[in-house]
């Protein structure tokens, strides 16, 4: 199956993404989590991806996708994966597309998390992570609105959108996205 996890910092796409990696037998592919790692290995593009990180911005397109190509070409992702936070913007959006269609394959769906935004700030305050100051709590939800929030539009147009109550307990949600999927 493959899958995108769609919904702001904080929403829980990373929790449900471990979950439904084990019940589903396919790899989760977080760009943000590969990001850290490349900044930890003090690689060329962990130094290019940095600045914008830490800022709470976007890494540019073309960086991103690279990333998501080199991942999604290894043999593990033969039978599908599942990605969490990514694409991010509606170009990422047309690039995997396009990337998709190379290879004769498509997306089975894209989960949107719906979660208010009081739960949303509590739930990335409570998290410890080097991005997750007031600042860039503040800057990472407006970038989700301005160009994240249009892929809502994007998916939904192809006829992939499924929505989920992000809100309530770890297993409430996931029988929720079970039930969705129909797995
Ligand atoms: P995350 O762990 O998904 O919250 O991502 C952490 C940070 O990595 C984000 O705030 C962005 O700076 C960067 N990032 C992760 N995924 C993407 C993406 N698809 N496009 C651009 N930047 C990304």
């Amino acid at each position: 199956m493959r899958l995108i996890l769609l919904g702001p910092p904080g929403s829980g796409k990373g929790t449900q993404a471990a979950l439904m990696k084990e019940q589903l037998e396919v790899p989760t592919i977080s760009t943000g989590a590969m990001f850290r790692a490349a900044i930890q290995n003090g690689s060329a593009m962990g130094r290019q991806a940095r600045g914008y990180i830490e800022k709470g911005e976007l890494v540019p397109d073309d960086i991103t996708m690279g990333i998501v190509r080199e991942r999604i070409l290894k043999s593990d992702c033969d039978h599908g994966y599942i990605l969490d936070g990514f694409p991010r913007t509606v170009r990422q959006a047309e690039m995997l597309q396009e990337f998709l269609a190379e290879r004769d394959e498509a997306l089975d769906a894209v989960l949107k998390f719906d979660v208010s935004d009081d739960s949303l700030i509590q739930r990335l305050k409570e998290r410890s992570r080097d991005d997750d100051t007031d600042q860039t709590i503040e800057t990472r939800l407006r970038v989700y609105r301005k160009q994240t929030e249009p892929l809502v539009d994007f998916y939904s147009r192809i006829g992939l959108l499924k929505e989920v109550r992000g809100m309530g307990s770890v297993q409430e949600i996931s029988r929720c996205i079970r039930e969705t999927l129909g797995f």
